[in-house]
């Protein structure tokens, strides 16, 4: 079923950016693993997935025990708190969830510690919704100066989640907003910041995520069907 799903998928990538005149190899598939046993995560890794994303860090730490790193990259795109920073170095190859100054700081902080960098993406509260994580837009140009100066991260870009919505005509401009914020701060041109990424859309929205702009979608029930929990 997964390669199925998987090859379905690719399709709609591919529709998805030439209705837009993008070049579908500038999209990346992040096959979202959370709650996926690992006989599932290893049919996905068969099936030719090698971008794994996970939103708990203890979860992802067993799965990584096990399927390890080799030929793959895990993302963490969940809540991460700073007490798990320590965790991150040896786990994973982009934190999609970074939502404020002071998390991007401990993760520098660590990150000087143990000589090393992780890359990072900037996750924005689009929508303003109380129960979401984000940096506020409005704070953003002020943000990143500040998140420019830690060495310990790189900034790659931003993430969104909107407001759930089974009609994906409903995250289009959520998706529109995130792409003209990028667009907005990289024409400040602050040294050290690159915003290439836009990390958005799920399941239910991701063609037009792509319509949009996005670099990477992050895809679990329309790849693996309904998680166990
Ligand atoms: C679970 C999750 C997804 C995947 O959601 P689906 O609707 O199953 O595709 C994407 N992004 C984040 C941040 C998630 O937590």
């Amino acid at each position: 079923m997964i390669s199925k799903n998987l090859k379905y998928l690719k399709q709609s990538i591919v529709k998805a950016a030439k209705r837009v005149g993008r070049d579908p190899s500038e999209i990346k598939l992040l096959a979202v693993t959370k709650e996926q046993s690992n006989v599932i995560v290893t049919e996905a890794i068969q099936a030719g997935m090698t971008l794994l994303g996970e939103n708990k860090v203890q979860e992802a730490s067993g799965k990584i025990e096990v399927l390890g790193r080799n030929g793959l990259e895990w993302h963490f795109i969940g809540r991460l708190q700073k007490n798990k920073v320590k965790f991150i170095f040896d786990l994973f190859d982009l934190i999609h969830s970074v939502d404020s100054f002071s998390l991007a700081e401990a993760i520098h902080k660590k990150a000087l510690k143990i000589g090393s960098c992780m890359p990072i993406l900037l996750q924005i509260n689009i929508s303003g919704e109380k129960s979401k994580l984000g940096i506020n837009p409005l704070n953003l140009p002020e943000e990143i100066k500040k998140i420019a100066k830690l060495e310990g991260v790189k900034v790659c870009g931003l993430m969104t989640i909107p407001p759930f919505n089974s009609n994906p005509e409903n995250s289009r401009s959520y998706y529109v907003r995130l792409r003209e914020l990028r667009d907005t701060c990289s024409n400040l041109n602050i040294p050290r910041i690159n915003l290439n990424e836009l990390s958005m859309g799920m399941s239910n929205d991701y063609e037009v995520a792509i319509e949009e702009g996005a670099t990477m979608v992050r895809v679990g029930t329309g790849l693996f069907g309904p998680r166990s929990t």
